[in-house]
């Protein structure tokens, strides 16, 4: 059997079936954004890690050395974030090819130590190693009051599903940079933003139940909120909200537009979902506070495994759980 008949989330489950357990206490282990440990003070800590291959994840010719440096940052904050946590500190490992440019280098840091310095975020270590390609693997720390934790288990039947910000427009940026598209709007896909203040809003507000960063594709998170939740969902295709950049790509290379923001990734947008006597609040709460739009895509159902996407037409369909999945051929 290879790991391309079984796909990167099947293998993740393999492995960690066979974990050791020692009798450490673990809130919360593998499934979410991060991980949820005690500490002996009177936050919760948070740890995560992401790593970014070049080729897989950039390329060095349609991606500078500050924005490779931003993204390696920006996606781990991002997942403290959907926790709805502060990140803290940063252990930085990189692998570089020995003809690597020193300037290339310097000008990676640039870029990560602007996002640091954004989010407070202090690096305090790392490794540094010689590899036939560019790789980054950033593992992070963070910090959240246990009445602010968010996980992926907790929506119920009846929440409504939010997303944040416009989704699609990152893998719609890659198509602009694959292609040379003569079409602005690649800075999502370049340096995406954690929404880590949004975040931080939205557990605060004592009506958000679940919540998941978008690094796979709005039907893939759906699907791991519902999957952990035990509920189903029932979503509208035309409530999700794209970018006029994204109807662009997609009408120039001839391909549905909602594709992107269904099981493009990597846009790093939090979805998640909340009471409904709790929608009008954090509405008005997000027009007065940010400037991120927040759109109701959908609601949760009872029943795991009914996920359902109606059409444009109002055409129930079922919703696959179809994101970005290393291993496997994405199309
Ligand atoms: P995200 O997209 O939020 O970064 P992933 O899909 O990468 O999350 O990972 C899902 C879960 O599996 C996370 O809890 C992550 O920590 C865990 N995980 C991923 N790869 C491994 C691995 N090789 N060993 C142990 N746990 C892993
Ligand atoms: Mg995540």
């Amino acid at each position: 059997m290879l790991i391309r008949d079984i796909g990167e989330f099947n293998l993740i489950k393999r492995l960690s079936n066979n974990f050791v357990k020692t009798k450490r206490p673990v809130i919360v282990g593998i499934g979410d954004d991060s991980a949820v440990l005690n500490s002996s003070g009177s936050r919760l800590q948070l740890m995560t890690t992401d790593m970014l291959v070049e080729n897989v994840h950039f390329r060095l010719s349609t991606a500078n050395p500050f924005q490779i440096g931003w993204k390696s940052l920006a996606v781990n904050i991002s997942d403290i974030a959907a926790m709805g946590g502060e990140p803290t500190y940063a252990c930085v490992s990189i692998g570089l090819p020995k003809n690597t440019d020193v300037d290339f280098v310097d000008k990676l840091y640039l870029g990560m130590q602007e996002v640091a310095d954004k989010y407070s975020v202090d690096i305090v270590g790392g490794d540094t190693v010689s590899s036939p390609q560019v790789i980054i693997n950033i593992a992070l720390l963070g910090e959240v009051e246990l009445e602010n934790l968010m996980l992926r288990s907790s929506a119920k039947e009846g929440d409504y599903i939010f997303v944040t910000g416009d989704v699609g427009g990152s893998s719609a940026g890659l198509e602009i940079l694959e292609r040379q598209l003569p079409i602005n709007g690649t800075e999502k896909h370049l340096m995406p933003i954690p929404r880590v203040q949004e975040a931080g809003l939205l557990a605060k507000s004592g009506y958000v139940t679940a919540m998941i960063d978008i690094s796979d594709g709005v039907s893939s998170e759906i699907y791991h909120i519902c999957e952990q939740s035990n509920t189903g969902a029932r979503i509208f295709l035309k409530d999700i909200p794209l970018s006029d950049n994204t109807y662009k790509v997609a009408k120039t290379i001839g391909k549905d537009p909602y594709d992107f923001a269904l099981y493009g990734g990597e846009d790093y947008e939090l979805l998640f979902t909340c009471r409904p006597d709790g929608a009008s609040y954090v509405k008005e709460l997000f027009l007065n506070r940010c400037d991120t739009p927040l759109t109701c895509i959908g609601h949760i159902t009872a029943n795991w495994l009914s996920l359902v996407i109606e059409d444009e037409n109002g055409v129930p369909l079922p919703l696959k759980p179809a994101g970005y999945n290393h291993f496997v051929d994405n199309q």
